[in-house]
């Protein structure tokens, strides 16, 4: 990582970086912290939760930048081996101008994820964050119980309006 990170990002992006960095309570960029600064020691870690992860990544997509943003409506298809593939359009968090990525997941029946794509840089590592974003939106439909077949709370309108209006 280039030590003049900060300084070699786009004025806007340099903008953003500030803001970030103040919101924190940082002076300096932590690509410029000297190496004696950092320390090895987890249980000097903060009680970080799952539920902490998922806040971050979807509940708060405004407050955060390097996550996606807006997750829309999921849509799904079945293949011919019998697993599901989901897809949706992530808007970055800022700029409404921005296209939005389209990642893809591939889920067998029972959950675990196959394989998933996204059309960004990061996308072919198969890890972007679209990816990981679509992901969170699935796992939280589960556990909120949108996906029951008992459902009775109008799943559909919560795929198209959860996080849109956070
Ligand atoms: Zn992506």
């Amino acid at each position: 990582m280039s030590y003049q990170y900060q300084e070699n990002l786009a004025l806007d992006a340099q903008q953003r970086y500030s803001v970030k960095l103040k919101l924190i309570g940082l002076d300096i960029c932590p690509y410029k912290v000297p190496a004696d600064t950092w320390i090895n020691d987890p249980k000097q870690w903060p009680a970080f939760e799952y539920q902490d992860v998922f806040h971050y990544l979807i509940k708060h997509p405004r407050t955060h930048f390097f996550l996606s943003g807006w997750v829309q409506t999921v849509f799904h298809m079945k293949t011919d081996s019998g697993h599901y593939v989901l897809k949706a359009d992530v808007k970055p968090s800022w700029g409404v101008t921005d296209e939005p990525h389209h990642p893809w997941v591939a889920l067998k029946k029972s959950g675990p994820v196959i394989a998933a794509h996204c059309n960004c840089m990061a996308g072919l590592r198969e890890t972007c964050s679209h990816v990981g974003a679509l992901l969170f939106k699935i796992e939280a439909a589960v556990r909120l119980g949108y996906t029951s077949s008992t459902c009775t709370d109008r799943p559909c309108e919560w795929n198209a309006l959860f996080c849109k209006e956070r």
